[in-house]
């Protein structure tokens, strides 16, 4: 079974009011599940707008991250107090535990995006971490939330960075499904590489545009938004568990288990986990196409302000068995780097990891 979307989509600057009506019908106690600071308010004004409708509604924050710690907590106050829905209102660690517990309840889950960080308020899929933002695997749920609200006003007020790393993770979609996937004989695949090779040329084209300008008036913002939270999950939908990710994702997972006294968005992650993807496919791929397109990224990721190689996520790979221990992780038997069409072992991780980090890249 292939879920491809959400059951409905709520889009553009009035999304939250015009899905109103559509969540009534759907749940009569819903739970509210966030996590920072930062969006405490709308998620007040969502709790009031659904008391309004006389709905018997509560709230419940994260207090780490998509774990098993804060899940179980949270799925004991449903439990306890009936609740029949989750509205997960926030970033991807947000979204991916409201649609994990609703899961694990079977219960619907409405997933109301308050950034364009990620594209989980769409996928059937959830990224399990540990409480210190440990990556320990991802799990395929049944289906795509009931509804997604994708409200430009509330996406608006996110803070820059997260549209910059939403960016980095959705281009990704494009350099790893390409690799991994172009030789599968399915047409709904290849056509899911297509979209994400068009989703990529339209951020390298409007991505800039979007981030020095993120008002709802700027067109480019309206697109590069909505690529990023909707169209970078319609890929994973229509390509489904074989449209695969790769390196670029697999280093990311083994950068997190290095604890860092500062936390990097998931995007600025894969977008570092690229770059590397990008000399493995030189150093044991051939790929002479690889350097070019790394000098191309560098100088959009650096408009962007995002991180370009593990330094900057705060990471000193040469100290504490660092680069060791990524490689290990890197390589480890469930790990997507082995989707690639070539061998990858350990070496060939730390190579290509130490070689980026001692070179002074310059643009
Ligand atoms: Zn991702």
């Amino acid at each position: 079974m292939q879920s491809i979307s959400p059951g409905n989509i709520f889009r553009g600057n009035d999304a939250w009011e015009t899905s109103i009506p559509k969540i009534k019908e759907l749940t009569k106690s819903p739970l509210i599940l966030g996590r920072s600071f930062h969006t405490s308010n709308l998620r007040k004004k969502i709790f009031i707008d659904l008391k309004n409708q006389s709905l018997d509604v509560n709230a419940a924050n994260l207090q780490f991250d998509c774990c098993y710690e804060d899940i179980s907590r949270i799925k004991e106050i449903i439990l306890k107090n009936n609740h029949d829905s989750v509205i997960a209102a926030g970033g991807g660690k947000v979204l991916d535990s409201g649609k994990f517990i609703a899961d694990s309840l079977n219960i619907p889950c409405v997933t109301v995006p308050l950034s364009a960080s990620t594209c989980a308020g769409w996928t059937a899929l959830s990224n399990i971490y540990t409480k210190d933002g440990q990556f320990i695997k991802d799990v395929a749920l049944g289906s795509c939330p009931k509804i997604l609200v994708y409200d430009h006003k509330f996406i608006q007020s996110a803070p820059s960075r997260t549209l910059a790393s939403g960016i980095a993770d959705a281009l990704a979609k494009w350099y790893e499904s390409s690799i991994t996937s172009s030789t599968i004989n399915d047409g709904l695949v290849q056509q899911a590489i297509q979209i994400s090779r068009v989703l990529r040329d339209q951020l390298l084209i409007e991505g800039g545009k979007a981030y020095k300008n993120q008002f709802e008036n700027n067109p480019s913002w309206r697109n590069t938004v909505e690529a990023c939270g909707l169209t970078a999950g319609l890929v994973g939908g229509i390509g489904g568990e074989k449209c695969r990710t790769a390196a670029a994702h697999a280093i990311h997972n083994a950068i997190t288990q290095i604890i860092t006294p500062n936390k990097f968005l998931h995007g600025e992650i894969v977008g570092v986990g690229l770059l590397l993807q990008l000399r493995l496919e030189e150093m044991k791929n051939n790929n002479k196409l690889a350097d070019q397109l790394i000098k191309q990224l560098l100088v959009f990721m650096k408009e962007l302000n995002l991180p370009t190689n593990i330094e900057q996520l705060g990471i000193n790979v040469f100290e504490n068995n660092n680069l060791e221990k990524i490689a290990h992780f890197t390589c480890r038997d469930k790990s997507e780097i082995h989707f690639l069409p070539f061998e990858i072992n350990k070496c060939d991780i730390v190579e290509v990891i130490a070689n980026f980090e001692q070179q002074k890249i310059k643009t």
